[in-house]
């Protein structure tokens, strides 16, 4: 499982309960001895480089290991400093990460390492708390880098620890509740061993990729199962509020002209600034003509529904609103991913 974002709070002070030995064994005795014999070799655990560590971290949120590894590896050959990446131009970074989706991410990293290049020793400081002060790192990623790269004895919450603690207590609130969240982090406090608490964070992590999945978990291999009070209906858990998906319907103009195509940039101000991409249709100037392409798709809580049709002006816009691009510039552009299956097919 990607490692989802669920929230921005950070620990606070939370009420302690006793936990049973048992449990505190099934944690630390158990897990890590689970975790030895079944850890997947992914490339970024055989770092302790605190740039490697923290570009892993970014990719991962949000995105499957599968996806992001490519990338990871292209990305070190591209970028393989903080310097080097605070140099390339934001084109660049974004076209690097193109297909992985949700490029603030991109931004942030490329933000935090113009930080970190610009700072005295030009290194990431060691410990989550002065991590948090860096442009684009949050709660989590803090944590996770002062515990992978620095040996930090701090424990991390995500979607995967989540779904495993709500499980293991049985937790019946609303995740995004306060409460509950002071709740799951007097766990991951009282959970983490002062000791190991790298191998700690990526086990648990780790169980909730392969074994505590959202959907049909594996109860019975899970070293969790003695312990745990929600096996029998884990898919109880955990509690969510239902998110309500917004039906976005976008008409997207190709105009052709000698085998190039007029694309925009899209502002500062817009989702995916700085991408290139095709435009709008716009009945007012320009007319539109046989349909290319209908396909939909889900960003977040929108559900996009896009059909690109050929268009011509009726009027010519003026010359430095866009450009007229060739199917090789627009493969070496940034193209969100919607735009460039439409430039694929019309390559085709
Ligand atoms: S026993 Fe089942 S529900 Fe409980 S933590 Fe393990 S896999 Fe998840």
């Amino acid at each position: 499982m990607p490692r989802t974002k669920v929230t921005d709070s950070t620990p606070t002070k939370a009420s302690r309960s006793a936990l049973s030995s048992e449990v505190i064994h099934s944690f630390q005795v158990r897990l890590p001895v689970w975790y030895e014999k079944n850890k997947r070799d992914l490339p970024w655990r055989h770092t302790r480089d605190p740039y490697a560590i923290a570009l892993s971290e970014f990719m991962l949120q949000q995105t499957q290991v599968v996806t992001a590894t490519p990338y990871y590896q292209r990305w070190l050959k591209l970028f393989p400093t903080w310097r080097k990446l605070a140099e390339a131009p934001i084109e660049s970074v974004l076209k690097a990460w193109e297909g992985l989706g949700y490029y603030q991410r991109a931004r942030n990293l490329h933000k935090l390492a113009q930080a970190v290049a610009a700072s005295p020793s030009g290194e990431l400081p060691s410990t989550a708390e002065a991590l948090l002060e860096l442009p684009g790192i949050g709660p989590y990623t803090s944590r996770a880098i002062a515990s992978f790269a620095f040996g930090e004895s701090v424990g991390v919450l995500d979607g995967n620890v989540i779904r495993v603690l709500t499980r293991v207590f049985a937790l019946t609130g609303n995740v995004a509740d306060r409460a509950v969240q002071q709740q799951l982090w007097s766990l991951v406090e009282q959970l983490t061993p002062s000791r190991g608490a790298d191998t700690y964070n990526q086990a648990i992590m780790e169980i909730g990729a392969l074994v505590c999945l959202p959907r049909k978990p594996a109860c019975l291999i899970c070293p969790f199962n003695a312990v745990c009070l929600g096996k029998s209906d884990p898919e109880r858990y955990p509690v969510k509020e239902r998110t309500v998906t917004k039906v976005v319907v976008e008409k997207i103009a190709v105009i052709e002209n000698k085998k190039r195509w007029w694309c925009v940039q899209s502002a500062a101000s817009r989702r995916l600034a700085e991408f290139w991409r095709f435009p709008d249709l716009d009945e007012r100037t320009m007319i539109s003509g046989q349909e290319l392409i209908r396909f939909k798709y889900t960003i977040t809580n929108h559900r996009i529904e896009l059909t690109a049709l050929h268009a011509i002006w009726k009027k010519m816009p003026p010359s430095a609103s866009g450009r007229w691009l060739t199917n090789e510039e627009i493969e070496s552009l940034p193209f969100p991913a919607a735009h460039r299956k439409i430039a694929r097919q019309l390559a085709e």
